[in-house]
């Protein structure tokens, strides 16, 4: 999944990009306020790490105006400020977690996974869609029962189309998964991953429609 990752503090921002993008999550690593919502702004988030105390407009209010503006990304409020009150404030602000520094990056992920699964209106860490069993949890892969090998990005780009079958992504939002800001993109690296995912599943398991782009859609 693609991450925005809002942080001022260089050692904490460091290791949680670190430990996300072991878990085969995009990072993107903002230090400013007004950079989160730059980024926002222009690109397709799957969730918001969100510090409050951040150089020029604080976390919290950027947070109230992109509710106030319907942006629906889910936000995980990662602060310092550890009261009661504070906590109330965030979640009451639209916050969908609220976790007080020093936190455990186990911990961290694992939220993260939560909020996701939420968002994709399942319960369990399993996705389950057609042959395919995805743990989002371990970042195993089963197809029609039998354990799968795959690449960190083949793993995640099978996750993304899993996470909403029958929706269609197109090249540009799965390079967006796959990418981050600070790397560089081949020009054929999703059809490169399809490739590999068809081969190594089924070769009728992702379809690719031209406008639309690709999906695990059942056949027709
Ligand atoms: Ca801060």
């Amino acid at each position: 999944m693609r991450l925005l990752l809002v942080e001022d503090d260089s050692m904490i921002g460091a290791a949680a990009q670190e430990g996300l993008r072991r878990e085969g999550h995009t990072v993107d690593w903002v230090r400013k306020g007004r950079e989160a919502e730059a980024a926002v702004a222009g690109g397709d988030y799957d969730l918001v790490l969100l510090d409050l105390g951040l150089p020029g407009r604080d976390g919290l209010s950027i947070l109230k105006s992109w509710r106030a503006r319907a942006v629906g990304v889910p936000v995980v409020i990662v602060t310092a400020r550890d009261a009661v009150a504070d906590r109330i404030a965030g979640l009451d602000a639209g916050a969908d977690d609220y976790l007080v520094k020093p936190f455990d990056l186990d911990e961290l992920s694992a939220r993260v996974r939560a909020v996701l699964r939420r968002r994709s209106g399942r319960s369990d860490a399993v996705i389950r869609v057609r042959g395919l069993e995805i743990d989002t949890a371990a970042k195993r892969v089963r197809w029609e029962g039998e354990d799968v090998a795959l690449s960190a990005r083949e793993y995640a780009l099978l996750e993304a189309l899993a996470d909403r079958p029958g929706a269609y992504l197109t090249r540009a939002q799965l390079e967006e998964r796959l990418y981050g800001w600070d790397e560089e993109i081949a020009s054929n690296a999703v059809e490169v991953h399809i490739h590999a995912l068809r081969r190594k599943l089924d070769p009728d398991l992702i379809r690719n429609v031209r406008g639309l782009g690709y999906t695990l859609a059942e056949a027709p």
